[in-house]
C-alpha cells in the first residue's frame, strides 16, 4: 500500500454490489475524500461497504472547475479517489480531465481496476475478443449517428457501443439501414442485475425481439457488432488515387490510415506506396 498521498482511480460495480475488489473497499476506506459524479447514489455504496468517507462531486458540469483544487489537495498530502457512478471512472464517464492534470503536474495517478461493462459484454458475447473497438456512446441526433455508425461499415474487428433505454429502437433501426438486417449483433443488457440477458441473433431478428417486449427496451444496454467479414473489393489503383488525394490534405501516416478504414488495405504496405507516390510527385515538382 502507497504512503505517498496519490490519486486513486477506483473502478465500482456495474449493477451488483458485490462487484468490487477488495483492495478498492480499503483505498475507500483509508483515503481522505471520494470525489464521486454523484455523491448521493455513492454514498448508498458507501453505506453498503461500510466505508465513512467525505464524498465531494466531480462531475462533467464542474469537472474543468473542480480538477485544480483536487489536484491540490494531493500535493498538500491527501489522498483522493475518484468514483464514477457505476465501473470504471472515464470510461465515458467523468475523469479525463482530472488524470490529465494530476499526471502533468507530477501528481502519482494510481489505478484500482475493477468492472466495466465494454469489457463484461465482450466477455460473453462470443464475438471475437482479440481486436475490439470501442466507441461509447452514440450522438443522439439521428444524421451523425447514422454518419458514426457509417465509418464502422467496413471495420473488421468487434465494435462496441453504450446506450440508452430511450434510443434503443431508434439505434437498433439505424444500424439495421446502415449495416443491413443480416449482420450479427449482441445485446447486453442489464449485466450482472436481476434481468441480466445477452442476446444474439441478426440486427432484424434482435430488433424484431426488442420491438415486441417492452421489458427488454428498459435498463442499461451494451450493443455489440460483429465486424465485417468481407471489405470490399478495392484496386490498388483506386487506393493510390484516394492516397494521392489525402496526402495533400493531411500527413501520410492519417491518409494510410483512413484509406485503411475506408476501402481496406494493410497499412504497412499502404505507407509504402504512399512514399512512392511522394517520391513521384515530388521529382515531377
Ligand atoms: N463507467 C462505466 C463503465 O465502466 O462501463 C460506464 C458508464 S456510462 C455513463 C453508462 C453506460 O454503460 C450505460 O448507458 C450502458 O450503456 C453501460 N452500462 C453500464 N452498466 C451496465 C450494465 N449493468 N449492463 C449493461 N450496460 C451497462
Amino acid at each position: 500500500m502507497n504512503t505517498e498521498a496519490c490519486l486513486y482511480i477506483v473502478a465500482t460495480p456495474i449493477g451488483n454490489l458485490d462487484d468490487i475488489t477488495l483492495r478498492a473497499v480499503e483505498t475507500l476506506k483509508r483515503v481522505d475524500f471520494v470525489a464521486a459524479e454523484d455523491t448521493r447514489h455513492s454514498q448508498r455504496l458507501m453505506n453498503h461497504l461500510g466505508v465513512t468517507v467525505r464524498l465531494m462531486a466531480l462531475h462533467e458540469h464542474n469537472e474543468r472547475e473542480k480538477s485544480q483544487a483536487l489536484v491540490d489537495k494531493v500535493k498538500d498530502g491527501k489522498s483522493i479517489a475518484l468514483v464514477s457512478d457505476a465501473g470504471t471512472p472515464l470510461i465515458s464517464d467523468p475523469g479525463y480531465f482530472l488524470v490529465k492534470l494530476a499526471r502533468e503536474q507530477g501528481v502519482r495517478v494510481v489505478p484500482i481496476p475493477g468492472v466495466s461493462a465494454v469489457v463484461t459484454a465482450l466477455s460473453v458475447s462470443g464475438l471475437p475478443s482479440d481486436r475490439f473497438v470501442f466507441e461509447g456512446f452514440l450522438p443522439a441526433k439521428q444524421g451523425a449517428k447514422t454518419k458514426r455508425l457509417d465509418a464502422f461499415l467496413y471495420e473488421s474487428r468487434t465494435v462496441i457501443f453504450y446506450e440508452s433505454p430511450h434510443r434503443i429502437l431508434d439505434t437498433l433501426e439505424v444500424m439495421s439501414e446502415v449495416y443491413g438486417a443480416e449482420r450479427y449483433l449482441v445485446v447486453a443488457r442489464e449485466l450482472t442485475k436481476t434481468f441480466e440477458t445477452i442476446k444474439g441473433g441478426s440486427i432484424g431478428r434482435v430488433r424484431e425481439w426488442a420491438e415486441s417486449d417492452a421489458n427488454q427496451q428498459k435498463g442499461e444496454f451494451v450493443l455489440l457488432l460483429e465486424g465485417a467479414v468481407d471489405a470490399p473489393e478495392v484496386s490498388t489503383t483506386e487506393q493510390d488515387k484516394m492516397l494521392t488525394l489525402l496526402m495533400v490534405e493531411m500527413p501520410i501516416k492519417k491518409a494510410c490510415k483512413i484509406v485503411s478504414e475506408l476501402v481496406g488495405g494493410n497499412k504497412k504496405e499502404l505507407y509504402q506506396r504512399a512514399l512512392e507516390i511522394q517520391g513521384r510527385v515530388e521529382k515531377k515538382g
